[in-house]
């Protein structure tokens, strides 16, 4: 049976009218579980086509659903992104260009909509605003950035201290809320959110001698220079070269560790420190040693976000739920995997632009299908209340996928997508930049330092090389520019940032 909206429509408009339902026939508004996690690269997922880790449970959806090959994120840094997805609006609307900032309390969400419209809601693990949640008929979440292990979690009352580690444990809660809380009259939103795979990457128990030995492969780009680019590629704080802490590289364990949890990683951790300490690294050799340390402490930590999804998983088959529930898995963006000698995101760049984007729904959708639209974050908040039937407000900025899930791609769906991060001065001082990105060209600006870059994503797919300025590419330069000058009209974005420029670094 396929639940499109207009059946869903009609099976709202029927109820409201006071009609019996008939419970065999007609179709019910479909469960929706949001899998998130934080700084889960596209190119660290197998279905995309990972060369350094396998994902089966990831790719399980995938394979069952529908895999969107060019998502992206409208600012790529942790809280503006879950604030767009939220809200449906850039960060310069709803409150959230930085990591700093907090929801206006007038921003509206799509939970709070779902709820109102009789929704069961609930979120779990990673929030990461400033304030309570809403919209939520339960919520467990971890404070901040919360802890690798042993978290402790806040609800509307009261705070709980688990031992364990992190990825566990908000599983653990998930399924006990699934199992104990749902209401089986009615549909559930379950946003399941995770801390992993966000630095300082720290594995869990049970992946701590994971490609112990093992080589993983290097990117390309590893010992990029940052020429033929704007003067940001090489001002920027976060390379593994210069950029990476104790805590980063394990020479320091999580603070927090009971004894046993301590000895368990000190058992992992301590030879590999002492090898390190024997071979004099220096050079490019001590930063292919550092890429090697940091990718697998961050695929470890990817590993527990996909064996617990198998756990998730499996709950919804064993319950029957799994025909009718919409899963999607979504990270709050990508991240450099060593690309460009970088770790970290915040870059208009394709590794941090890009973010995975699978949504599988059996009784909704077809299996095994790749679309390659340019699809965003934007438009998760109107695609959620579009499969429930409710209006999506006139002032969320996205667009519901809900027709792209049914196989047909509207011909005026957009053929470019709108970026800006603001957070500058902050952590790893990335400039503050604005851009398009087409199908096949993205053109970035530089707006404090008026330094422009333009990307000819076919011939250069690694971006290393800005042919802006050159008389080649000129006529379409002139084509982007007008391009990006008409969408910052569209999306409302004010001439001058409202983001102050602040002290830093903190207390410096
Ligand atoms: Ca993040």
């Amino acid at each position: 049976m396929r639940l499109t909206r207009v059946s869903v429509a009609i099976l709202l408009a029927t109820a409201a009218c006071g009609a019996p339902s008939d419970p065999i026939s007609e179709p019910e508004r479909p469960n929706i579980l949001l899998v998130f996690t934080d700084d889960h690269a596209a190119h660290a997922v197998s279905a995309y086509g990972s060369v350094i880790n396998q994902t089966p449970n990831i790719d399980r959806l995938a394979a069952e659903g529908m895999l969107f090959s060019n998502a992206f994120v409208t600012n790529s840094i942790c809280a503006p992104s879950r604030a767009t997805v939220l809200s449906g609006q850039y960060g310069h609307l709803n409150g959230v260009p930085t990591n700093r900032d907090t929801l206006y309390s007038s921003t509206v969400t799509f939970p709070n909509l779902l709820q109102d419209a009789g929704y069961q809601t609930a979120i779990v693990g990673k929030w990461h605003l400033k304030i309570q949640p809403t919209g939520f008929d339960y919520f467990e979440v971890l404070r901040g950035q919360g802890q690798y292990y042993n978290p402790v979690f806040f609800g509307p009352n009261d705070s709980t201290l688990y031992e364990g580690y992190t990825t566990d444990i908000i599983t653990d809660r998930a399924l006990t809320w699934l199992d104990e809380s749902r209401d089986p009259e009615r549909p559930f939103l379950l946003m399941y959110q995770h801390k992993a795979p966000h630095r300082e990457w720290a594995p869990g128990p049970d992946q701590l001698a994971l490609y112990e030995d093992e080589d993983i492969p290097e990117p390309s780009t590893l010992f990029d220079d940052w020429s033929d680019r704007s003067s940001a590629a090489r001002t920027q704080e976060m390379s593994l070269a210069a950029d990476m802490t104790e805590q980063d590289l394990k020479f320091v364990p999580p603070g927090n560790l009971t004894p046993a949890q301590l000895a368990t990683w000190n058992a992992a951790y301590g030879p590999r420190n002492e090898a390190f300490e024997a071979a004099g690294l220096e050079g490019d050799d001590l930063i292919r040693w550092k890429y090697q340390r940091y990718i697998k402490d961050y695929l470890r930590a990817i590993a527990s976000v996909d064996d617990n999804l198998g756990r998730v998983l499996d709950y919804l088959d064993q319950e029957g739920l799994a025909d009718n529930t919409i899963v999607v898995y979504t990270s709050d963006q990508g991240f450099f995997l060593g690309d460009h000698g970088w770790f970290d995101k915040r870059w208009m760049y394709e590794e941090s632009l890009r973010t995975p984007l699978i949504v599988r729904w059996p009784a909704g959708m077809d299996a095994g299908a790749v679309n390659a639209a340019l699809v965003q974050n934007l438009d998760l908040a109107e695609t959620f209340l579009d499969v429930a039937g409710v209006a999506i407000p006139d002032a969320m900025q996205g667009r519901s996928l809900l027709p792209l899930m049914g196989g047909e791609t509207p011909s005026d769906w957009r053929d470019a997508i709108y970026y800006q991060y603001f957070e500058y001065p902050g952590w790893h001082m990335v400039r503050r930049h604005y851009g398009i990105r087409t199908q096949t060209h993205k053109l970035i600006h530089y707006y404090e330092i008026d330094e422009w870059e333009l990307f000819d994503l076919e011939a250069d797919p690694d971006e290393l090389h800005s042919v802006w300025g050159t008389a080649a590419y000129a006529e379409l330069q002139g084509q982007l520019e007008q391009r990006l000058d008409s969408m910052r009209v569209h999306f409302a974005v004010p001439e001058v940032d409202s983001v102050p420029y602040i002290q830093w670094p903190p207390g410096g």
